[in-house]
């Protein structure tokens, strides 16, 4: 079982979740999980090396042909039980991801209920709807016919600012296309997915087919993209580690997807509902504290509105409730680790030195006139160029660089000036425009008149080095198959 005391004591305990059974690390090693927060040490995580690696890979392996051969009904019915499973739970859910990451815990319960949605909907989508009889062109009176099947073993790396809804987008579809998943979450937030690997059990998934192993990156993350027995591995975090990964894979010609960092642009434009903007715009940036990927970091306001704008953001940032992440009322918590803190420090010194204004924030928040620990102030950087190192680093935290422009076509050349391309967001009451706009930006999500909207049945990737694959939607679902052509003659 895999915990150690009882219900939530200061320290809790937490094993691997592989071929149905709880287990530890086979070299004994454990690791911390930290409470942003509080500062405290709270659960301790094991932490695997090679050889748990390769017993989960050949755990899945193992599970793989009766998983794949069960009827399309049946699958979909412990996903759904999944669902229902982690529905009842969901406060606890969000609790254990607010006490890992920091994010409010009003944001780990939505993220709670995407997951939810996401095991929901593709529980009710047929896998193999993309299986067509091909017309005969040649009048040579075969048969030919295709047949869509899973990959195989899936490696599900994922990231520390959304554990449960990132990983549902992978786990959702490779399971009911009839994939085996090995599940590595972040070091810092292993916690919420070892729960959610309880629930796995009392749903009745068969032993072997959902597999949680836990480890740092560089170990137990490597092992598994190099692992032979991977068929695919389907990774979200940053663009250094989505370079690592891609190159493991193809070593083993392992399929992989990367969904990575992005350096989002938000326009707004003079012609927009500005009420609306505003609230999105500043929601776009600092939603969990800016640890976001799709965190609308650059913010481009047109010339004749940029400084009322900028005015308002401001009045905006400065009425946010920073506090206790388990508060519901409270609207940004602190940073999730002292590296990302540290981070942030940094990028806000250099985009002064770059030449930027501080237009507020770019302090540590205080508490009783004392750094409050993790908490950073809500920063914005105003007089940015989109040359600016600020402008063109994903720095990962609560750090909005605005920018101005003159025109549309500026705008769009500012957005599109990026490494990144994840998503973007447009503001304006031009339908032209909105389209225009929308055909222009390279980017795999464009919001017109709102910003951060995700559906389990809509697909989401990115552009340039914001990766490459796609989650959700039918899309999704091809990520996780491979198709068959099969040819019939007449046997005589
Ligand atoms: P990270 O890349 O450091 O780690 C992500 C996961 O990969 C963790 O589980 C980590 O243990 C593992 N990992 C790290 N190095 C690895 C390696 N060499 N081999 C195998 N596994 C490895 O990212 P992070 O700091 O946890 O998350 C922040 C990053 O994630 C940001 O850049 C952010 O933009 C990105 N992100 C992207 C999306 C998206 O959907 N595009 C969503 C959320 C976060």
């Amino acid at each position: 079982m895999l915990l150690k005391g009882g219900a939530m004591p200061a320290q809790m305990a937490y094993d691997m979740y592989i071929d149905g059974e709880w287990a530890a690390s086979h070299a004994g090693r454990t690791m911390t999980s930290l409470n942003p927060y509080s500062g405290e040490a709270w659960a301790s995580i094991q932490a695997a090396d090679e050889e748990d690696v390769d017993r989960a890979v050949r755990a899945a392996q193992r599970a793989l042909p009766a998983w794949r051969d069960l009827p399309l009904a049946s699958r979909a019915q412990l996903l759904r039980r999944l669902a229902e499973l982690m529905e009842e739970s969901s406060d606890h859910l969000a609790t254990i991801d607010t006490t890992d990451n920091g994010k409010p815990v009003s944001q780990t319960n939505g993220q709670v209920r995407n997951a939810v949605a996401t095991l929901r909907y593709f529980a009710s989508v047929n896998p193999v709807s993309d299986a067509r009889i091909i017309s005969d062109d040649q009048q040579s009176g075969l048969l030919n016919f295709t047949r869509v099947e899973p990959l195989g073993v899936v490696a599900m790396i994922v990231p520390w600012n959304s554990p449960l809804s990132l990983a549902s987008w992978k786990l959702a579809p490779a399971l009911i296309a009839g994939n085996t998943v090995v599940w590595k979450p972040s070091e810092h937030t292993s916690a919420s997915t070892l729960e959610v690997a309880r629930l796995v059990a009392d749903a009745g998934f068969p032993p072997g087919v959902i597999n949680v192993v836990t480890g740092e990156g560089a170990t137990a993350g490597a092992f598994l993209t190099r692992h032979p027995l991977v068929a695919k591995i389907s990774f979200t975090g940053g663009t250094v580690a989505g370079r690592d990964i891609a190159s493991a894979a193809a070593r083993n010609l392992t399929r992989v997807s990367l969904e990575l960092g992005g350096k989002s642009a938000q326009i707004v434009f003079a012609d927009a509902n500005l009420d609306r903007a505003l609230a999105d715009a500043v929601g776009g940036m600092f939603t969990s504290t800016g640890q976001t990927c799709v965190a609308g970091s650059r913010l481009l306001l047109e010339q004749s509105i940029h400084d009322d704008f900028l005015a308002r953001v401001i009045d905006r940032v400065r009425a946010m409730r920073l506090g206790d992440p388990l508060d519901p009322a409270t609207e940004m918590g602190p940073v999730t680790t002292r590296a990302q803190f540290e981070t942030v420090q940094r990028y806000v010194e250099l985009g002064l030195q770059e030449g930027a204004t501080l237009a507020y924030g770019g302090t540590p928040a205080l508490r009783d006139g004392q750094p409050a620990g993790l908490f950073y102030e809500p920063t914005v950087l105003s007089d940015v160029t989109n040359t600016m190192q600020v402008a063109r680093d994903e720095i990962f935290g609560p750090v909005l660089s605005v920018i101005r422009f003159a025109d549309q076509d500026e705008a769009i050349s500012i957005a599109n000036d990026s490494r990144y391309g994840l998503a973007a967001g447009i503001w304006t009451r031009s339908l032209d425009r909105s389209l225009f706009c929308a055909r222009k930006l390279e980017a795999g999500s464009i919001w017109i008149n709102g910003y951060r909207r995700f559906s389990p049945s809509s697909p989401f990737g990115g552009y340039k080095d914001s990766g490459y694959g796609r989650e959700n939607g039918i899309e999704a679902l091809r990520e996780y198959s491979q198709v068959k052509s099969i040819w019939l003659a007449p046997g005589d």
